[in-house]
């Protein structure tokens, strides 16, 4: 059955059986799967699950005072501590290329793929470097790590906080 207007036939669109509907941007190809749909809608720009895991860790182990999402800094770190000049950024290890993981890519529009990644990468570089030349010193913390020790992510940022600011190089990577 469909809804008749003039000579068209609107036939409703099929839905999976589990009536799951995913974010998308309107910009990436239509997934061909179901795992790299919900890979891809999970990536909503900021404040993503990871992220507020972290703030919540941080928190919790006493790591206050920083801010989120500044618009001023490359790149919008996620998570800033101003006053110790440090940026730290939460990526998703499938938009971002984790170099840890192995990020799943999808099968189907490979060039598509390939070269959004590549600008994906190219970006986050610049960002990073551009943090560096103005003198913030950065962490990449990538989501499967997150996953795998959030606590030893925490104490390691503990231990890059609490260093005396005089020992910094400026622009140095903490990692
Ligand atoms: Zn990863």
């Amino acid at each position: 059955m469909g809804i008749i207007i003039g000579a068209t036939v609107l036939m409703p669109i099929r839905k999976a059986a589990k009536e799951v509907n995913y974010l998308r941007d309107g910009r990436a190809p239509i997934p061909l799967s179901d795992a790299t749909s919900r890979v891809m809608s999970a990536n909503r720009g900021k404040d993503t699950g990871p992220e507020i895991a972290l703030r919540k860790a941080l928190w919790a182990a006493g790591l206050r005072g920083f801010r989120v999402n500044l618009k001023d800094l490359p790149g919008r770190p996620d998570i800033v501590f101003t006053k110790r000049r440090l940026a730290i950024f939460v990526h998703g290890c499938f938009w971002h290329r984790c170099p840890i993981c192995q990020t799943c890519t999808p099968k189907s529009h490979e060039r598509f793929w390939a070269e959004k990644f590549e600008r994906n990468v190219s970006r986050d570089a610049r960002n990073l470097d551009e943090l560096k030349t103005q003198g913030w010193r950065t962490i990449v913390v990538w989501e499967c790590e997150l996953k795998d020790d959030i606590d030893g992510i925490v104490r390691r940022i503990g231990r890059d906080i609490r260093r005396d600011p005089n020992e910094w190089e400026v622009g140095e990577d903490v990692r």
